[in-house]
């Protein structure tokens, strides 16, 4: 057939787990492409066949229209024999050493944070709520290929709602390997310094606990954060007597920007890196008065 022909395609960089291989498929559909494409031990192996003209636009638009995790840092593609293959699939993993380069963890995305304030959601208050684009990754990696078998959620069998969504190519959640929800997947609850189960909603409790001055362990999916009241002296003081940790600042964790500016002056840099995906420690200029004690940052104009 006239232009008629069938690249191969080695993609490396972060392109596990953000959603890749399914925008792969979606692209090369668009383009009435056939072919495979699959996770390898060094990244992404895909194999195309269509138009010439096609292909072209597909192998330009897998580097510009990459997932927004993604980080292509050398892609290739040589021409190999056609075999007039009728479809376009996402093949199993191929398994076997060699080195990943895996994701961050990334804050919650945009889409999943609509649907964990919507009350008709069937993910509604869930905490932990992610998608292809957003979520932890390198934190709950046990081994590679990135497969849900080779994270700490392999416990964890998916509902079929779940389920569903996984197998489903146009879904936001297609083969996301920390995809779970309140039926399937982990649970907060609260416990005691001994132990013991504390009745109630576990985030009601654990904020009624902080503001009368106690320290709570937030377990998450990297380990542990201790968290305090930074307007409560005795409180901080405590955490640090107890970490043994007289001056190095402690980070605060505040809701959104605006209360990040009423706590600390932003520049219009800062305020990108704040609301970044990574969503770093920033260490900004603080304000007088802001009310946070000055046990958080000792001796220090900054706070992060
Ligand atoms: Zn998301
Ligand atoms: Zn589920």
């Amino acid at each position: 057939m006239m232009g008629h022909e069938r690249i191969r395609v080695q993609v490396e960089g972060i392109v596990q787990g953000v959603g890749f291989r399914p925008f792969v498929y979606r692209l090369a559909r668009q383009r009435q492409l056939t072919g495979w494409v699959r996770n390898t031990s060094h990244g992404v192996l895909l194999e195309a066949e269509g138009i010439r003209l096609q292909l072209d636009l597909f192998y330009t638009a897998l580097n510009d229209e990459a997932p927004p995790l993604a980080a292509i840092t050398s892609i290739n593609r040589r021409i190999i024999a056609t075999e007039n293959s009728r479809d376009f699939s996402i093949l199993p993993s191929s398994s076997g050493g060699g080195e990943l380069q895996i994701s961050p963890d990334c804050d919650v995305c945009p889409d999943c944070l609509a649907e964990l304030f919507d009350p008709g959601d069937r993910r509604y208050g869930y905490p932990f709520i992610n998608c292809t684009n957003c979520g932890p990754r390198y934190s709950i990696i046990t081994g590679v290929p990135y497969d849900r078998q080779a994270t700490t959620m392999a416990d964890f069998s998916m509902c079929d709602d779940c389920r569903a969504e996984y197998e489903n190519p146009a879904d936001r959640r297609f083969h996301a390997q920390p995809n779970a929800c309140p039926v399937c997947g982990p649970r907060l609850y609260l416990i005691t310094a001994t132990g013991e189960v504390v009745a109630g909603d576990p985030v009601k409790e654990a904020i009624r606990l902080l503001k009368s001055g106690k320290i709570v362990a937030v377990k998450g999916t990297g380990g542990y954060h201790l968290a305090v009241d930074p307007f409560n002296s005795p409180a901080v003081a405590e955490l640090r007597h107890r970490k043994r940790r007289s001056e190095k600042p402690f980070a605060l964790m505040v809701g959104d920007l605006a209360r990040a500016g009423v706590l600390a002056r932003l520049d219009p840099i800062e305020e990108r890196l704040l609301a970044g995906p990574e969503k770093p420690i920033v260490l900004l200029c603080k304000r007088e008065g802001n009310g946070i004690v000055p046990q958080v940052a000792p001796a220090n104009d900054y706070l992060g």
